[in-house]
């Protein structure tokens, strides 16, 4: 079975840029939305995000949407437990999809690490 882990070197989901997540305020709470906002670069990558060694500047401090954890995915997403793991991959994959595209390095190297 398919078992889902955040890849090293990809960083997809933190491209932010809100033309691209029309659907933003329907899953974060206003004062999420807003905090989330704030993030959002020139260039739509998280202020947080390290484009060279692609990762997260504050990952101990990031924020809650950040988070793929069993409690943040049901309050954002209505997520159960059991249903976490596939809705996870779904959603890198998508994003990483969209990011890097469905030949990339990147969606090769996650299918491997998830074992796909
Ligand atoms: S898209 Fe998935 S694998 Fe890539 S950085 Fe985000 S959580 Fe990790
Ligand atoms: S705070 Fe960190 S994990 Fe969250 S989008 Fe920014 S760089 Fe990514």
């Amino acid at each position: 079975m398919a078992t889902w882990r955040c890849v090293k070197n990809c960083g997809a989901c933190c491209q932010l840029d809100p033309a691209d997540r029309p659907d933003l305020d329907q899953y974060l709470s206003p004062a999420e939305l807003e905090q989330y906002l704030t993030l959002v670069g020139a260039d739509g990558w998280c202020i947080h995000f390290d484009q060279v060694t692609r990762e997260c500047r504050i990952y101990a401090d990031r924020p809650r949407f950040c988070r793929v954890e069993p409690d943040v995915f049901h309050d954002l997403y209505g997520i159960e437990p059991d249903e976490l793991n596939d809705f996870a991959i779904d959603c890198c994959h998508e994003q990483i999809e969209s990011i890097y595209g469905y030949r990339s390095l990147e969606l090769v190297r996650f299918n491997r690490e998830v074992g796909l």
